[in-house]
């Protein structure tokens, strides 16, 4: 029998309604959206649904959604773009999503200046230090709204309004927070956000970038057909994908309030749970503002890698999924200021719209006696007990970042 799927962060199972839904897009409406023809004019009509559906749902105009491959392309183009071509610096922080973080490098290679901006401990930007930059200087902050590691939560109005009163263009990863809480772009008033399909009960490989109209000319291609993505993205648009997504979104937005409210409550009662049952556990991130439905927590003494293996009735991961195959402490943790032996026991429990409160009994009776079965089996558990400053104790030695 397979694992309860514990891993929704990572992704989602595609919902049977968006199958359905997309499939006369494989087989009967399969035209090329910018052929001139009838069928071309099928499939233009279907993609500019889809368009219209998912700016409902942002409240957006439909010429501000620009359908990409996903949210790790989004970012990419709106952060790249907008400081090539503004010449400007670029503002983050270390608690970034993998797609993020990785263009740092491109961008100094272009000669931009990187700021990293504060987290607290509870993965909540600093707005007093991020006031003091933006009056240094001015740019493109890139800032993920729901956490993917954590679930922390940033007040992106706020940061959205700090961001403009200094002259400078906010891009939110809207990844994890699109299709799970409600999003109101132009009441938000961002530049730029992202999102994508297979996080929101949609298919893979399709996504969106949020651009508010007087900003999309720093993102056009120069040179390029307009009529494909209004000429910020080249090719042929994959229809069946735009129609699966708008679909999901549809039906994630029917869902919001009601999940908002169970996942609360199923995640109170297993954090309860867990704290009943374990001494020296620890939830990471912040404890007032988060989605529900991301879980991130430590269990002192034992690696997390160590606890999953033991607990086979529960697929969950280890920081990002994007991490998880890696055995170095997560570089969000990390930027929190997280100590290393509590990062390296941290495992990511995230729910979804199939989750049940007894899925979620049965991972707290898994995680319970496999890290009594570890902390029984450790050294390291042996000297935390006696009062022993691992951290210092060992430097980096065992707990690289
Ligand atoms: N940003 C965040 C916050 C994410 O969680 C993810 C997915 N792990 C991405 C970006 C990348 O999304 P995609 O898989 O659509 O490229």
């Amino acid at each position: 029998m397979l694992p309860i799927y514990l891993d929704y962060a990572a992704t989602t199972p595609c919902d049977t309604r968006v199958v359905e839904c997309m499939l006369p897009y494989f087989s009967e409406l399969y035209g090329n959206s910018n052929s001139f023809h009838i069928y071309g004019s099928q499939a233009l009509e279907g993609l500019h649904n889809a368009r219209c559906q998912i700016a409902t749902n942002l409240n957006a105009e439909p010429k501000e959604v620009i359908f990409t491959s996903g949210a790790s392309e989004s970012n990419r183009i709106a952060i790249l773009r907008t400081v090539e071509r503004l010449k400007s610096d670029f503002f983050t922080a270390k608690t970034q999503h993998t797609s993020v973080m990785s263009l740092v490098t491109n961008l100094r290679n272009t000669g931009a200046n990187v700021h990293y901006l504060k987290v607290g401990s509870d993965g909540i930007l600093d707005l007093d230090f991020l006031e003091q930059e933006l009056q240094k200087s001015k740019g493109l902050i890139s800032i993920c709204w729901v956490n993917n590691e954590t679930g922390t939560m940033q007040n992106i109005k706020t940061i959205a309004t700090l961001c403009h009163k200094y002259g400078s263009l906010i891009h939110v990863d809207g990844t994890q927070a699109f299709g799970r809480i409600h999003v109101d772009a132009k009441d938000l008033d961002v530049d730029f956000m992202s999102a994508s399909g297979h996080k929101i009960y949609g298919p893979k490989g399709i996504g969106i970038l949020y651009c508010k109209s007087s900003v999309a000319k720093y993102v056009r291609i120069p040179r390029a057909n307009p009529d494909v993505e209004f000429g910020i993205r080249a090719g042929t648009v994959p229809i069946p994908l735009c129609v699966g997504m708008a679909e999901a979104s549809r039906i994630a937005k029917s869902y919001i309030d009601s999940e908002l409210v169970r996942l609360r409550k199923i995640r109170n009662d297993f954090i309860n749970t867990m704290k009943n049952n374990l001494e020296e556990i620890y939830v990471n991130g912040s404890e007032t503002s988060n989605y529900p439905g991301i879980i991130n927590m430590s269990f002192r003494g034992c690696e997390g890698e160590a606890l999953m293996m033991e607990s086979p009735r529960i697929a969950i991961s280890s920081g990002s999924a994007c991490t998880s195959n890696k055995l170095t402490i997560s570089h969000v943790l990390g930027a929190m200021g997280i100590d290393p032996d509590i990062a390296q026991s941290s495992l990511r429990i995230t729910m979804g719209r199939p989750t049940t409160e007894s899925d979620m009994q049965i991972a707290s009776e898994d995680l319970t006696i496999a890290t009594k079965k570890l902390r029984a089996m450790s050294p390291i558990w042996d000297m935390i007990k006696a009062g022993v400053d691992i951290n210092k104790t060992f430097k980096r030695g065992i707990f690289q970042r």
